[in-house]
């Protein structure tokens, strides 16, 4: 249908806008684990709420409908999105991801999935050439672009030339984005991962995650998975979720403003060695972020120079929580040494440039004067601990 994206936002696609006979214009919060039935043999289309509940039902078509896909899926978290995609493999089956991914996703892999018989190989799907490490039984590529917290950016289009080519799965992780910047099924995605939690929620106060789909047959199968495990997304954080959507463009416009001003200032403040954001003009993945993505968002991680510095911020802050997560109204710092990332190998840690010195900030909605006020004071407040 034809509705622009912030149309979207608030009416899906239209046509499932809750016209009961209250005419309620906030869709209701449908609180029922179970629904009656007209006789044997019918249903209203509602069985039991860990198949499918009214007000799940609507986040689901307005995120598919975001996307630009034929369904979407909500979870209780993104973490319980993405356990439940893995579901769609086998013991034997190997799997390619970039590895620089969400902490959560890494430890699932190495913990859970190779458990489970599933194989990995974590590499830079920046830099090498993934046709390398395809294999008889390569069934999926996992990427997340920019990704977490480097901010290096990921070619989606030339990713899924090689996924058609050998009939592999792409699956994207879109949460950095959010379907306002980026929409990976116009890249060649097969399968989109958001954690809602973050932009889509977009207030820190409701944990989500969605598998947006463009086939019926991958719909169908993961539609069997979500009742069978019932990792679906509870009523009440469906209206939320549908709440905080409501508002999803201009929460993307403003934070990626304010994200725009701290790079701006970081690039000048001497004790910073390296800024981190697909915006700076003339950096690796800034003509990729722009071919593929109508903005840079609002992530972006910087280097100080000594991992005292970097505590020493943390500590100092006066408006700027440090705290796990992103996408919401409040600006975050976050640790992704000890914090996001801590499961991964230290090793692979380096590797990645996830140092002790490295600092991940998510721009929120406030006054860019005051968040550059405030991270001003932390910096400058350093030498009087030594
Ligand atoms: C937060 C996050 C997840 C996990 O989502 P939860 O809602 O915290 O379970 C997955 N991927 C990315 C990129 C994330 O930022």
């Amino acid at each position: 249908m034809g509705f622009e994206f912030a149309t979207k936002c608030i009416y899906g696609n239209g046509k499932d806008y809750d016209k009961d006979k209250t005419g309620a214009i906030s869709f209701p919060i449908y609180q029922t684990a179970t629904y009656a039935h007209p006789e044997v043999g019918q249903s209203t289309g509602f069985d039991y709420s860990r198949l499918q509940n009214p007000t799940r039902q609507q986040v689901e078509h307005v995120v598919a409908a975001l996307e630009g896909g034929v369904d979407a899926l909500a979870f209780s978290s993104g973490m319980a999105a993405i356990t439940t995609l893995m579901e769609l493999f086998r013991p034997g089956d190997h799997l390619i991801t970039d590895a620089d991914l969400y902490g959560g996703s890494i430890r699932l892999f190495n913990h859970v999935s190779e458990k489970n018989g599933i194989t990995f190989s974590h590499i830079d799907c920046a830099e090498e050439d993934i046709e390398n490490y395809v294999k008889d039984n390569t069934k999926a590529i996992f990427i997340e672009t920019p990704t977490n917290p480097m901010m290096s950016v990921i070619d989606v289009r030339k990713v899924s030339e090689i996924a058609k080519r050998h009939g592999l799965l792409l699956i994207v992780d879109n949460t950095f984005m959010s379907p306002y910047f980026q929409k990976p099924f116009e890249l060649g995605a097969d399968l989109i991962i958001h954690s809602g939690t973050k932009f889509l929620g977009g207030h820190n106060d409701t944990l989500s995650g969605f598998i947006v789909t463009n086939s019926q047959e991958l719909s169908d199968k993961l539609r069997f998975l979500i009742k069978t495990v019932g990792s679906g997304l509870a009523p009440f954080d469906s209206w939320l979720i549908l709440r905080g959507i409501k508002t999803l463009p201009i929460r993307m416009e403003k934070a990626q403003e304010n994200a725009k001003a701290i790079v701006d200032y970081l690039i000048k403040e001497p004790k910073v060695l390296k800024v981190y954001y697909p915006g700076i003009e003339g950096t690796k993945g800034y003509e990729i972020c722009k071919s593929q993505a109508s903005g840079f968002g609002s992530m972006l991680t910087f280097e100080v120079e000594s991992r005292e510095l970097a505590l020493h911020i943390l500590k100092s802050t006066k408006l700027i929580p440090f705290a796990e997560s992103l996408g919401g109204t409040e600006t975050l710092l976050t640790y992704p040494t000890t914090q996001t990332h801590a499961d991964v190998p230290e090793e692979v840690r380096i590797k990645i440039g996830i140092t002790d010195r490295v600092l991940r900030l998510s721009a929120g909605i406030e006054d860019k004067q005051d968040l550059i006020a405030d991270l001003k004071q932390a910096f400058s407040s350093f030498k009087k601990d030594i």
